[in-house]
């Protein structure tokens, strides 16, 4: 998967779990709730899974990089090798 994909992924999964949060004010439901509460888990999963430098596989952290701090490979995310 690619570099910009993950960062998608994980921003559509905490907007959704946030979304999830402020409909449970509106209306309280059992579904919206433990999809508000699997999303984060989701965007976890997925950070952990593949945001990974795609020439070492090795995890990269949480912070936005522009190398890999492991191998010193370029990450290109407009490309998203
Ligand atoms: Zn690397």
């Amino acid at each position: 998967m690619k570099l910009k994909t993950v960062k998608i992924l994980e921003c559509v999964l905490i907007a959704l779990a946030v979304l999830c949060l402020a409909l449970l004010y509106v209306k309280e439901s059992t579904v919206i709730g433990v999809v508000g509460g699997l999303c984060p888990l989701g965007a976890l999963v997925v950070n952990v899974l593949f945001w990974r430098c795609p020439k070492c596989g090795r995890w990269l952290g949480r912070d936005s990089k522009h190398f890999c701090t492991h191998c010193g490979t370029p990450l290109d995310r407009e490309n998203g090798n």
